[in-house]
């Protein structure tokens, strides 16, 4: 049998496609990103340190097999060490001509620091030795030999970091200099040999270090903070990291050596250009770590203008390749450029928008590509809060804009100061905002970064991992406020006299890095112009669901319009009701013992109604409007019946203590109208309200209230119209289970309609639609359709009736444990039960088509603005899904790509 191959040189990939099925996807997942990319770029021709990629496979073997290297994997290592020994023509452990190679984690799915990585690998006391002989440079070779004990003690033997970084800051404190760059070769040496007693198990045999920090890069898949990052990004854990071994090149040899990071486009906005960090004479993870003060990539130009203009030519060449914003390593080693890694860059909402956008202008993408890039949640960011602009200038003026830092990840956070990441998710726990305080980030932090609304950090850039982190995951962040002392002991921080204790409030703009005192204001950006509204316009072009809002109000329906809804798919007209002017009438109209007193509270009603419809014709001019009847059971417009037993008690009690006649008058009153509103509300009582006496039922009881209704909307119709307006009345019945109901309730909209056409001499197209809520409803659907120009699926009740499942109680209650236990896989009042539910919708689908073709059925409840639900919608043929206007944007992308998906 022959044996498996755990080991490809980077200059095999050819070979490695031919053996896989799968295309890309399989090479990386057998390779991890990192290998696969640096694979890639070297037949791409682009200059890589040559190296060899242990797969994901021999990782999976080793954590499976109680930690022991898979047969034959130490054999092709050493194989593949010589391959490169003799490319360089270096040996591993050889002083005359030493071999130096890093050790890197790569997984599928980029990690970053979430996993370990040791650099130097190949030193010791004799190989040092060779290299300052062959080099010369002595500060160079003792600078990396300590670089090599420190990463390895920490990743391979588990030791503190601290023990490290106390032996440099010590020799730092004797020189009395602030950066280890200025500490001179023999301090670095004498540092090597504290780090060489601290780490008393650091292997002298070069393979033995090798071979270690395999070993050690594949445990740290299982690593704590791994595991929790793939949790939080919903990576799965079966698949292993690759760990790339590739010789070393040295950005620390001396002013024409650098080392780097940069993206193709900026990771914060999407502005194309290279936008990233450098610094002379360093090492990688100098440049990362935020330890350094790090230079922007722009100043590379005038440094070393060759190295930059040809990483501006390896930018575009690798974007042509991969067609996305790619994010890469790079060493200037005495002036040579050499690239690490590609990756396709994290970016923030916005930045992924205007890049998929620009990808798709400049021919690089398909517009349909850009349209699937961009997930539901990055357009939802968009309507996500930001600093009100008022507050911002009142802040300011009273001096609470105490500092302003690097801008790297989008959009307001407010929250009180955590200097500490499990203190952050405690608070966070207790449903307190939070933002995150630290000096900078680590891996380790990153269960406090996520609980907590922003991020806030002293040091690091905009490739730190505080911004990369937060970018990913949405949060807002502000990093590099230098001018803040963070204590993490006294957990607090200070700038000047000011303090900010854990608890006080702050507020921060991770889109202009600006840092508030206090907690200001926010509001939700417009989105009407720019990138987004050219990426939901092509959404627009490739989905055929329509996307409508729920709107109650004018103002919605105008915010819905401009969102881009294509009409109203939903007004609950109960909702102008409860207005606090007119509940009291709505009270009145409840309460009255006879037909007229009810008809002139309706007459009190009727205007306001109309004036509100009005509104919604032209803000929705020429589009569709629905307007839903009344459909709460009365009760609901009335106190309840403990608020107003006690009112009445409190008045009695007042009373009896009543010092004049006027003030006996007044709780008299009083009690008298609570009495009576108690005895209605006795009266209306139900023991099953949502199943009781509401919706279209209650418009056959009180055909007054219908009349009422259908009045207002059909004037309002005429004097839209008369403005020189389209409107398009849509009147819909709510909770019918009965042709027989809707029959009668539609003979009372359509004598309405006559008579006020006949009044006004104009007349107005307009529909009578059902909604489809009860189980009875959609199983009897063909008798519905017969009476119905449209039907508009109640999801929310539909739901509720199919499952015999409160919606108002069970989502707090026995449901939550049924999630957890996962008897339900998910909550079926967000996400559409396609089993149940949807086989009821099917139906009506089905029963309205075979009337007439294009049959208008939509989906009305919640799960309109469901990314999930609304595949759904696409797949199974309804007309629109109609959801708040907020998640209009989101539910046109969601339509888009589910046509994208069922195209493909
Ligand atoms: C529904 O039931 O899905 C619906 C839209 O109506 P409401 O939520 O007002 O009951
Ligand atoms: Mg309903």
């Amino acid at each position: 049998m022959p044996s498996t191959t755990w080991v490809h040189g980077f200059d095999r990939l050819d070979e490695v496609e031919a053996g896989l099925d799968g295309g890309w996807d399989s090479v990386r997942g057998l390779l991890g990103g990192k290998g696969a990319n640096l694979a890639e770029m070297t037949r791409l021709g682009i200059p890589v340190p040559p190296g060899f990629t242990v797969t994901t496979r021999a990782c999976l073997s080793y954590l499976d097999g109680d930690g022991r290297l898979p047969d034959g994997l130490w054999s092709q290592v050493l194989h593949a060490l010589h391959a490169i020994e003799d490319r360089l023509d270096k040996r591993f452990g050889d002083p005359a001509a030493p071999l130096l190679v890093s050790c890197r984690s790569g997984a599928k799915f980029s990690m970053p620091g979430m996993m370990d990585t040791v650099l130097n690998l190949g030193l010791n006391d004799e190989t040092a030795k060779g290299l300052v002989a062959l080099t010369g440079d002595e500060h160079f070779v003792f600078d990396s030999y300590r670089r090599l004990i420190q990463m390895f003690g920490t990743v391979v033997l588990g030791l503190r970091d601290e023990l490290f970084e106390n032996v440099l800051s010590d020799a730092r404190h004797v020189r009395g200099v602030t950066s280890d760059a200025d500490l001179s070769a023999d301090e670095l040496r004498t540092v090597v040999a504290r780090f060489r007693d601290l780490a008393a198990g650091f292997p002298t045999d070069p393979a033995e270090q090798l071979r270690m920090a395999i070993e050690a890069v594949f445990s740290s898949w299982n690593g704590r903070r791994a595991v929790d990052y793939r949790n939080a990004a919903g990576i799965a854990h079966d698949l292993g990291t690759a760990v790339n071994i590739q010789a070393m090149v040295f950005g620390n040899l001396g002013e024409h050596s650098a080392t780097g990071v940069c993206m193709t486009r900026s990771g914060a906005t999407g502005l194309p250009g290279l936008e990233g960090d450098f610094l002379v004479n360093a090492q990688g993870e100098d440049v990362v770590s935020g330890t350094r003060a790090t230079r922007p990539i722009e100043a590379l130009a005038q440094v070393m203008p060759t190295a930059y203009a040809e990483l501006q030519a390896m930018a575009a060449k690798l974007e042509a390749r991969y067609h996305e914003m790619q994010d890469i390593e790079f060493t200037v080693e005495d002036g040579r450029l050499w690239l690490l890694q590609t990756r396709d860059g994290k970016r923030t909402a916005q930045a992924a928008v205007r890049i998929a956008v620009d990808l798709a202008n400049e021919g690089l993408i398909g517009r349909a590509d850009a349209v699937r890039r961009v997930t539901p949640s990055q357009v939802d960011f968009f309507l996500h809060p930001q600093l009100a602009v008022a507050a911002r200038q009142q802040a300011a003026d009273e001096g609470r804009l105490i500092a302003t830092g690097l801008n790297v990840s989008p959009g307001a956070a407010v929250g009180v100061a955590a200097f500490d990441p499990d203190v952050a998710q405690r608070l966070a726990g207790d449903g307190r905002q939070v933002i995150l305080v630290r000096p900078e980030t680590k891996p380790d932090d990153v269960h406090g970064m996520l609980a907590a609304e922003g991020i806030l950090t002293t040091r690091g850039g905009r490739t730190s991992h505080a911004a990369l982190v937060a970018r990913q995951f949405g949060k807002p962040a502000v990093v590099g406020v230098g001018a803040l002392e963070v204590d993490l002991v006294g957990h607090r921080a200070t700038m000047g006299e000011l303090v900010i204790e854990e608890g006080d409030w702050l507020s921060l703009d991770g889109s202009t890095g600006e840092v508030y005192a206090g907690r200001l204001d926010t509001f939700v950006p417009d989105i009407s112009d720019g990138w987004l509204a050219t990426l939901l316009g092509w959404a627009d072009d490739l989905r055929t669901l329509g996307v409508r809002a729920n709107a109650d109000y004018p103002a919605d329906a105008r915010r819905a319009r401009d969102y881009g809804a294509e009409g109203i798919g939903l007004c609950r007209t109960e909702h102008m009701f409860f207005q606090s002017e007119r509940l009291p009438v709505m009270q009145r109209m409840i309460m009255s013992d006879s037909v007229t007193e009810r008809r002139d509270a309706l007459a009190e009603l009727e205007p306001l109604q109309r004036d509100d419809f009005l509104g919604l014709f032209r803000a929705m001019d020429g589009l569709p409007v629905i307007i839903r009847l009344v459909d709460p059971p009365l009760h609901e417009f009335l106190p309840t019946f403990e608020e107003l037993s006690k009112r009445i008690t409190d008045a009695k009690i007042r009373l009896s203590a009543a010092g004049s006649l006027d003030e006996v008058d007044d709780l008299l009153g009083r009690l008298r109208r609570d009495e009576d509103l108690l005895r209605q509300v006795r009266a209306l009582h139900e023991s099953n309200p949502m199943l009781g006496l509401r919706g279209v039922r209650l418009a056959i009881r009180h055909p007054e209230i219908l009349q009422m209704q259908a009045r207002a909307i059909f004037a309002a119709a005429c004097d839209a119209a008369e403005e020189g307006g389209g409107p398009r009345p849509e009147v819909m019945i709510p909770l019918t289970s009965d042709a027989g109901e809707l029959i009668r309730a539609r003979q009372v909209i359509d004598s309405e309609a006559a008579a006020v056409f006949a009044d006004r001499g104009i007349t107005v197209d307009y529909l009578v639609g059902t909604m489809v809520e009860t189980p009875r409803a959609a199983l009897t659907a063909d008798k519905l359709a017969e009476h119905a120009d449209f039907f508009s699926v109640g999801s929310n009740d539909l739901t509720q009736t199919t499952y015999a499942l409160s919606r108002d109680d069970a989502e707090t209650s026995f449901l939550i444990d049924y999630l957890r236990t996962g008897v339900y896989d998910h909550d079926p009042f967000s996400s559409l039960d396609p089993d149940g539910v949807g086989l009821l919708i099917d139906r009506a689908i089905a029963a309205a088509r075979t009337r007439e073709d294009d049959f208008e059925v939509g989906v009305c409840g919640e799960h309109g603005g469901d990314p999930a639900s609304i595949a759904w919608c696409h797949a199974h043929g309804l007309t629109y899904v109609s959801c708040s206007p907020f998640r209009v944007p989101v539910a046109r992308l969601a339509a888009a790509q589910a046509a994208l998906a069922t195209a493909s």
